[in-house]
């Protein structure tokens, strides 16, 4: 063929397609392939120039398979060579779901909210019934009511908050046991544990605001002996199996008699100790039998029933258990304290 061009008639096609098929089929990466896509189907590549310059229809179409032919592998190996890639990916970007992941630091109760759930989670045990209380409350209910004498010392401003008239702040959770007899009929087996406020100036046992728990049982038959018996439980599982109990005789307005209470101190096991001020035996609070005019005043009959009563600091519970220096560290929200307990 004379005005064939001599690039076109020089090329061993056949032998081209063969080395451009199994240079695709090696290409070990995308770029590579690139490469050879540019290299054998390129604007400059042999095959191209010569489709541009051939004349008789048969080579060209020869040409045309053979560039269809290497399209078809460039493009195989392309898709060969991407899904190799997306696995490679895929494995190695992988997340390791058991490495620890980054931890926030975790707050937790207060202690004196510790203290206040661990004693109502002892009642529940025993059977009583957790109830709320009043923060606000009537000089009715926290004086006349508990039978407290008209010139008692804690009816005096000095030592309660008057918010106006009648109306006070409690010095004590007291009057809750009131509000339940009125409200339901025996038998009542009730702790209300709540904030008090008396005109304390603060120190490192006293402070103007303060938790109580209260307890009051009114059934047939209630004994002193089960005043012992439950107050005696309350104090082993506050601070150990091995506490002992003391009940030293007392004077309260609501009950009669009224008993102090002591814990065998569990810093020196009763050998002597500041805490225990070398008495062997901590103060923790007041109990009693519940007053027969208290009984009468919500009209219940003290002939028929009887019952006991008690009214405990949890911040003493606290600070006794923890062996705490100060009082006023548990309102001080100062976390470097807080995050010991
Ligand atoms: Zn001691």
């Amino acid at each position: 063929m004379p005005d064939e061009p001599d690039t076109v008639a020089a090329v061993d096609w056949e032998a081209l397609q063969h080395e451009a098929l199994a240079a695709i089929e090696a290409a070990a990466t995308l770029a590579v392939l690139d490469e050879l896509r540019v290299q054998y189907l390129g604007r400059k590549s042999a095959l191209k120039l010569a489709l541009r310059e051939v004349r008789d229809r048969e080579t060209g179409m020869a040409l045309n398979a053979a560039r269809e032919a290497i399209e078809a592998a460039v493009d195989m190996r392309q898709r060969e060579l991407e899904r190799a890639e997306l696995d490679r990916t895929i494995r190695e970007d992988k997340v390791d779901v058991t490495l620890p992941g980054r931890l926030r630091p975790r707050g937790h109760l207060h202690l004196t909210t510790q203290v206040r759930r661990e004693v109502e989670d002892i009642f529940l045990g025993m059977g009583y019934e957790v109830v709320d209380g009043r923060e606000v409350e009537t000089t009715h209910y926290l004086f006349d009511a508990l039978n407290m004498a008209p010139n008692h010392v804690t009816r005096s401003p000095l030592h309660t908050f008057y918010v106006g008239g009648d109306t006070v702040l409690r010095s004590e959770t007291s009057p809750s046991q009131i509000h339940t007899m009125e409200a339901k009929q025996p038998p009542v087996y009730i702790v209300s544990l709540g904030r008090c406020y008396r005109r304390d100036t603060p120190d490192a046992t006293h402070y103007p605001i303060f938790h109580q728990v209260e307890g009051l049982a009114i059934d047939r038959g209630i004994t002193l002996a089960d005043l012992k018996g439950t107050l005696r439980t309350l104090l082993r599982q506050l601070f150990g199996a091995d506490r002992e109990a003391k009940f030293v005789t007392h004077f309260f307005p609501f009950t009669e008699p009224s008993l102090e209470v002591l814990v065998s101190c569990f810093q020196c096991e009763g050998a002597g100790c500041s805490m225990c001020r070398h008495s062997g035996w901590i103060e923790i609070g007041g109990s009693g039998m519940v007053d027969p005019n208290v009984l009468r005043f919500v009209g219940y009959d003290p002939e028929e029933v009887s019952g006991f009563a008690f009214g405990w600091g949890l911040e003493r519970m606290a600070i006794l258990r923890h062996g705490l220096p100060d009082i006023r560290d548990l309102w001080a929200d100062d976390l470097r304290f807080l995050e010991q307990f």
